[in-house]
């Protein structure tokens, strides 16, 4: 029973630890026993002080006997005579040991129960301060008899290490938690590049279990290509650097994955040891970033590159190496609009693809093809030096869009104009050779059909002048500045004139008088052409009905169509309404038109048998230049050919002779009549004489002329026959 009282008087620890021993002077064999015992009194005291644990000894009754500071300060009791008293009493005095003193009493019972020493943790809590874990041994003393002796506590006060062990399993949990709920793949690897760990996500991106990958290599589910990346992005983690970089892998159900991986190295006492890989599925982003680039730099039509690649393209390119050569070459499908107006737009659309898939054909492998406009397309030839060069490429183009393409079972025919700019003499930069490119091809087209033109620095002046041209001709109809001059046509063999052709005029108030050569074509282009040809048609058909009513005999007049007048779906009735509204006999009406025509297939032919059955004439214009071959002519209701000036020019040479002569014979034992036109001296029109040409037509007879001159003109033909 601990009860008994502490003797009144405070000591110092040191004090207290001298005067617990008794001192001896005498110099015998017990005084020699006592110096030894105390000096190893001593020795143990010295050590028990030193001793980082809190140590106190007790008496077999449990009253304390001995106290090291390190205890004295646990309990707060430095000032208190603690020694021979138990531990309730102790607990009177000391606040920071009254807590305990049950749990004191209960484990020093154990310890002796037990027999030999026990450990476990106690927590000391005093008021105002925070409590603290002991971790805590008992160590039970007997006599040799049995008996209690004393009991020997340790105290080592484990707070601070306990903290760190539990913020060190606190944050390993925080670990966890993050790396098992993160929406990112998450794995660690050896450093072989071998799996550790993976999470859940890492699970659910590739299909794949833990079971599956723990041990084996990251490369083995990498696809072949990425390998060399992603082996050297995780050299260079272990050598201490974070990465992020993009790879694919293979899912355990067989298709690619795409993934953003950063990469960092698992540092463990400052030496990598692994690496962690965090990763980003990025497939489905990948896939709208392919489709957004797709639809940003690809027709979708055709599948060929667009404008904006090819401006990124160049670009590059020039930047790469200014000094390497290049060409643009433009091309442009001849009529096309017609032909999409004529045969609808799905037909349209699948010969634009035939014709882009046509163009990848005879491209060299490093060119590339891209679509420029609707039926403009673009070649741009790597490493050409000479313009014939590029003019025999593109000649070569040419060629392959001429063979027919077959869409819908029908058999389509078309040429295409072509303008070449060269980098770096016709633009330094992309737009400027663009420009060129775009001029060169404009001029093209403007000289006819099938053509190339290279790009010249004088081209640039023209182009802006066709700009200038093509708006004021869009007024001129509505201000009356167009009219119409008439040239005869005259029977050779009676000097009578057989005909008049209406030839369109335009004095434009800004321009001056402008050549139909010029704004004809632009007419055509633009699609002008259909209202001025109407205008032409309404024009000729009234004045001529007028001078066949002022007596002048039964006149014939020619009018000039364009094809893309042919190809408006009202065109017959057009025709048939101006008749009808001037009173003029059809068969006084003839339409001189150009074989090209033909080259739109059926459509043609049956919109000629349409105004066949209208009772107009029908002559081929310009005949021989064109690309039918002549035996189209038995199956083309057409009554008349006019042989074209450059013919005629010719007709003194032996080979023209033989082209004219041709002509006229195959014309004639067709029954058409054969026109000659162009024809300036009198040697010519000997030579067609011979040839049993029927008309002539050409300024040896006469000039187009105003129709204030044409009643002359008759009285001068009356005259004549008469
Ligand atoms: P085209 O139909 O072949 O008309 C003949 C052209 O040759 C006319 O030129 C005429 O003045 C010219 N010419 C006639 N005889 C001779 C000659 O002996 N020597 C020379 N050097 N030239 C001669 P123009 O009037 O300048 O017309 C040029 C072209 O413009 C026409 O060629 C025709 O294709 C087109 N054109 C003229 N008027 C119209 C029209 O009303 N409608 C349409 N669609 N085209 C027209
Ligand atoms: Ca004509
Ligand atoms: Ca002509």
């Amino acid at each position: 029973m601990e009860g008994h009282k502490t003797s009144g008087e405070k000591k110092s620890p040191s004090t207290k630890r001298a005067g617990a021993y008794p001192a001896s002077h005498e110099v015998d064999e017990t005084t020699v026993k006592w110096e030894s015992l105390r000096t190893s009194e001593e020795r143990l005291r010295t050590l028990i002080q030193t001793l980082p644990d809190a140590v106190v000894f007790k008496d077999a009754t449990g009253r304390w006997m001995e106290a090291n500071e390190l205890a004295q300060q646990t309990f707060s009791i430095q000032d208190t005579r603690y020694m021979g008293l138990d531990t309730l009493h102790l607990a009177e005095l000391s606040a920071a040991y009254r807590g305990s003193a049950h749990h004191c009493n209960d484990t020093d019972e154990q310890a002796w129960s037990a027999g030999k020493s026990i450990r476990f943790e106690q927590v000391i809590e005093e008021p105002n301060r925070s409590p603290r874990i002991f971790d805590v041994i008992k160590v039970p003393v007997f006599h040799d008899d049995g008996n209690r002796r004393g009991i020997v506590i340790i105290g080592r006060d484990i707070t601070d290490s306990k903290a760190s062990e539990r913020m060190l399993s606190d944050s390993e949990l925080r670990y966890r938690s993050l790396v098992q709920y993160h929406p990112d793949a998450v794995l660690t690897l050896d450093l072989y590049g071998n799996f550790l760990s993976i999470n859940p996500a890492f699970e659910r991106i590739s299909g794949y279990c833990p079971q599956d990958l723990i041990g084996k290599s990251c490369v083995s589910m990498v696809i072949p290509g990425c390998w060399h990346s992603t082996r050297k992005y995780f050299t260079f983690t272990l050598r201490g650097e974070p990465v992020t970089y993009e790879t694919s892998i293979r899912h355990q159900g067989g298709r690619v994955i795409q993934l953003r991986v950063t990469n960092i190295p698992m540092r463990v006492d400052g030496k990598i040891v692994g690496v962690y890989g965090i990763c980003k599925d990025i497939t489905e982003q990948k896939r709208a970033q392919e489709q957004i680039h797709r639809m940003a730099f690809y027709d979708s039509l055709t599948g060929l590159p667009n404008r904006s690649y090819l401006n990124k393209y160049m670009s590059e390119l020039v930047l790469q190496d200014p000094q390497r050569n290049f060409s643009l070459i433009f091309i442009d499908l001849d009529d096309f609009k017609q032909m999409n107006d004529t045969f609808g737009h799905s037909e349209g659309d699948a010969l634009l693809k035939l014709v882009a898939q046509c163009l990848e054909e005879v491209k060299r492998r490093r060119d590339l093809v891209v679509r420029w406009a609707g039926d403009e397309f673009l070649i741009l030839v790597h490493d050409v030096s000479s313009t014939r060069e590029v003019k025999a490429f593109s000649l070569s183009v040419l060629e392959a869009l001429r063979k027919p393409f077959t869409v819908s079972g029908q058999q389509f025919y078309i040429s295409a104009s072509i303008g070449i700019s060269m980098y770096p003499d016709d633009g330094e930069d992309a737009e400027t050779l663009l420009r060129s490119g775009d001029t060169a091809l404009q001029l093209a087209k403007k000289q006819g059909k099938n053509m190339v033109e290279v790009y010249k620095p004088s081209f640039h002046r023209m182009t802006s002048r066709n700009l200038q041209v093509g708006n004021a001709l869009r007024t001129a109809v509505a201000n009356g500045e167009l009219n119409l001059h008439y040239q005869p046509k005259y029977n050779p063999y009676n000097g009578c004139v057989t005909g008049l052709e209406a030839l369109l005029r335009w004095r434009s108030p800004t321009l001056g008088v402008i050549d139909p050569n010029e704004f004809i074509p632009l007419a055509e282009d633009t699609g002008m052409i259909v209202p001025i040809g109407q205008y032409v048609l309404q024009t000729a058909c009234a004045q001529v009905k007028s001078w066949t009513d002022a007596g002048y005999g039964k006149v014939h007049v020619a009018v000039n169509i364009s094809v893309r007048q042919i190809q408006q779906p009202d065109f017959v009735e057009m025709v048939q309404s101006v008749l009808d509204r001037t009173g003029l006999e059809a068969s006084r009406l003839e339409l001189e038109i150009t074989e090209s025509l033909l080259l739109r297939a059926e459509q043609g032919l049956s919109v000629l048998t349409a105004l066949r059955s209208v009772g107009v004439k029908i002559s081929f214009d310009d005949f021989g230049t064109g690309y039918s071959s002549l035996r189209y002519l038995q199956d083309v209701p057409i009554q008349a050919v006019k042989i074209d000036k450059s013919f005629v020019d010719q007709i003194t040479t032996e080979r023209g002779y033989a082209i004219v002569a041709a002509i006229i014979g195959l014309a004639q034992s067709l029954q058409l009549t054969v026109v000659a036109e162009g024809v300036e001296t009198i040697q010519q029109v000997e030579v067609l004489k011979n040839l049993k040409c029927d008309e002539i037509q050409g300024f040896y007879y006469s000039r187009p002329i105003p129709s204030e001159q044409v009643a002359m003109l008759f009285i001068a033909s009356t005259q004549k026959t008469s």
